[in-house]
């Protein structure tokens, strides 16, 4: 089979992203996830099918429009108390997504287009003048990326070709030789481990965490020379906000038989809209994560990681200078706890 017909399942396409590898990235997000994080900001993504969504913020209302009501042709969006109601059970997306094309505000989504890699690599190269001085590039995100594996290496296959930079952002969760695959052919991958301890991890996301935390060693014994890894921990309030899943953090990644870069990041609630687009109530409801509690994860996960043995690692900084006061379980450190240096967000680690 040739590039041009395979073809993948994706739910955007976002140009001009900062955030998820080097430089300016543009972001092809995959369908499909074999986790169910109940703080994930992309539930879309999570059905390895197209999804209907219906934005209730965008929709003009019965008063103006009825437009959709007439459009499925399996009666799927149905008459509402001022607004259209739509009907997951009755919708068979009949691929003509009549609802989706007819409304002119763009209220009624299906989530799930099927796209070949030429098509995505032809996107990414017009907009290369930027990744190219930025040390951008291409960042294959999710859901899973490897769950659609062929999808994936043609992907990175045709950038590698076209000498575009790329990043893996995943999960972990899938056969071995399916990472190391993707791996080999990537730049950077950005690899979540989102808590070491097993139960919690199962409790959470519904699978347990064996084969990421193995996947992960496994990889970094066989790490090409070209692959940056940086391993990414979100921090969740009420699942791994606790001082104990960071010193297990740190003393895992202290394993880690080669060079990583880690990264935590702030639990956010970005996603919480798109819940109530897909018909979904939203897990975490009115949780936040404390003030200082990231910083403070970061110091404890440091520290963990100097106390086995791991040396040679800059440390982030913490604005938290009172650690006794964010609760659950959190105390002020001595300094030797205390994260330290300026670079807070990242910090490496080498044997
Ligand atoms: S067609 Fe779109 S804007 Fe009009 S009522 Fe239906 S969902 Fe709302
Ligand atoms: S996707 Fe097709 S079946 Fe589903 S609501 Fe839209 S028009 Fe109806």
């Amino acid at each position: 089979m040739s590039f041009s017909d395979r073809s993948g399942l994706i739910f955007n396409l976002q140009s001009y992203s900062v955030h998820d590898g080097p430089g300016i990235r543009t972001m092809v997000f995959v369908k499909g996830c074999p986790l169910r994080c109940p703080w994930c900001s992309n539930p879309e993504s999570q059905s390895s099918e197209p999804e209907p969504g219906l934005n209730l913020v965008r929709c003009l209302g019965l008063a103006k429009c009825r437009i959709c009501l007439m459009s499925c042709p399996h009666g799927a969006v149905k008459k509402g108390i001022g607004y259209p109601v739509l009907d997951r059970e009755i919708c068979c997306l009949c691929r003509d997504y009549s609802c989706r094309s007819s409304c002119p505000s763009g209220a009624l989504i299906v989530y799930g287009e099927r796209v070949k890699a030429p098509d995505i690599i032809g996107r990414v190269e017009k907009e290369g003048v930027f990744y190219n001085r930025s040390g951008g590039g291409l960042t294959v995100s999710g859901g899973e990326p490897l769950k659609q594996p062929d999808f994936l290496m043609d992907l990175l296959e045709l950038a590698k070709r076209r000498r575009l930079k790329t990043a893996l952002e995943t999960a972990g969760l899938a056969e071995f030789a399916v990472l190391n695959e993707a791996a080999g052919l990537a730049d950077v991958l950005l690899f979540d481990i989102k808590i070491v301890d097993r139960r919690i991890h199962e409790i959470f996301t519904g699978v347990d965490n064996d084969l990421i935390l193995s996947n992960l060693i496994l990889l970094m014994e066989k790490k090409p020379p070209h692959l940056t890894v940086w391993v990414r921990t979100p921090v969740v309030p009420g699942f791994n906000d606790t001082p104990a899943a960071a010193r297990a953090l740190g003393r895992y990644l202290a394993r880690l038989p080669a060079e990583v870069r880690f990264e935590a990041l702030p639990y956010h609630r970005f996603g919480q809209s798109k819940y109530s687009i897909l018909g979904r109530h939203f897990p975490m409801g009115s949780l936040r994560l404390a003030d200082g509690i990231l910083e403070a994860f970061e110091g404890e996960c440091l520290h963990s990681m100097k106390m086995a043995g791991q040396v040679n690692c800059t440390s982030p900084d913490s604005e938290s200078d009172s650690w006794s006061a964010l609760g659950n379980g959190w105390e002020r450190g001595d300094d030797s706890k205390r994260p330290a240096s300026s670079d807070r967000q990242i910090f490496s680690l080498k044997l």
